[in-house]
């Protein structure tokens, strides 16, 4: 029996071994990814939906990884970027690539189009974040009030003295802040009253099920409610169906993000859904 045991562990300390191997060659390789040119920045059509015309207003850009021909998805590895400290230059070439994108799909007939970029909270704690997105802004040319960054209530959570003050100062800028996966996370509506918030993304895991379930409706119908006494924006992620459609214009909330639209595209497979869209 000692002997099955000390193979055991013998087992389970090579497939540790391999697992520890694994994730350092994936660190290894994240680490040449941004040299390498291997980052690719997909966008997500954010659609104003009104009586018989729908408009982009907007694009959400979301971080892809190209390994040969397998695409790897963000989920997988901003979370070691956090970790290695190298999100905050992969961030930052994420703001100058989709705020030089943006701005040139304005300059080709979208003049209002926003740019949406996800923020990880070491970006935020950087110091003078705020003056490194002002230069990004004056580089490419995009005016401030384009750019939307989206930020998480685990961001909050993990704030500094800094980060409330940054935020200030984006806000004068007039570069605008949402709150993304609103009531995914340790939601306190306290943060909708102490930061510069201007915008509310209702998270996908209400849409998903909100028609048939009369709780989560209840929950995006006063989320909703919620974002309109604030005078925010309210985006809702997700839409899939027409039903999660009908359901969310019936409770006034028409600006929206999900499948049912479009899936995030490379800019160039985007642009002809673009310039359909906004002449609708
Ligand atoms: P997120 O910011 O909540 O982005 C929305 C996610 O929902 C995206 O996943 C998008 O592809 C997906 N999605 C959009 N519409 C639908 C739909 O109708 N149904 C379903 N099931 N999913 C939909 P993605 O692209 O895999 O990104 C995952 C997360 O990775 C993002 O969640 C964001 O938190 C993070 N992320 C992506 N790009 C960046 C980046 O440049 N920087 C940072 N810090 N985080 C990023
Ligand atoms: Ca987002
Ligand atoms: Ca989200
Ligand atoms: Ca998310």
């Amino acid at each position: 029996a000692k002997a099955y045991g000390k193979s055991q562990l013998a087992l389970f300390n090579a497939s540790l071994q391999q697992e520890v191997h694994q994730r350092l060659k994936l660190e290894t390789a994240l680490g040449d990814a941004l040299g390498k040119g291997e980052f690719e920045l997909f966008y997500q059509p954010i659609v104003e939906v009104g009586a018989g015309r729908s408009r982009v207003v907007g694009v959400e850009a979301l971080l892809r990884w190209w390994q040969g021909e397998k695409m790897i998805g963000p989920d997988e590895f901003i979370p070691i970027l956090e970790e290695t400290g190298d999100i905050v230059k992969v961030g930052d070439w994420v703001l100058q690539q989709a705020c030089a994108q943006v701005r040139e799909w304005q300059e080709h007939g979208l003049p209002g189009l926003r740019c949406s970029v996800n923020l990880s909270s070491r970006q935020l704690l950087e110091k003078n974040f705020a003056g490194r997105v002002a230069e990004v802004l004056a580089a490419t040319g995009l005016p401030p009030k384009s750019l939307v960054l989206e930020i998480t209530e685990s961001l909050l959570m993990q704030d500094g003295p800094e980060t409330l003050a940054t935020m200030r100062e984006l806000e004068s800028t007039g570069v605008r802040i949402a709150l993304d996966d609103f009531g995914t996370g340790f939601s306190s509506l306290g943060y909708l009253h102490r930061y510069p918030l201007h915008i509310i993304k209702i998270d996908k895991s209400f849409i998903s099920q909100a028609p048939d379930d009369e709780r989560l409706k209840a929950i995006s119908r006063a989320v909703i409610g919620l974002g309109k006494g604030l005078s925010m924006d309210v985006i809702a992620e997700g839409i899939e169906t027409s039903e999660q459609m009908d359901f969310l214009s019936g409770e006034g909330c028409n600006l929206v993000q999900g499948y049912w639209f479009s899936r995030p595209q490379s800019a160039s497979d985007l642009k002809p859904l673009l310039l359909s869209l906004s002449q609708a």
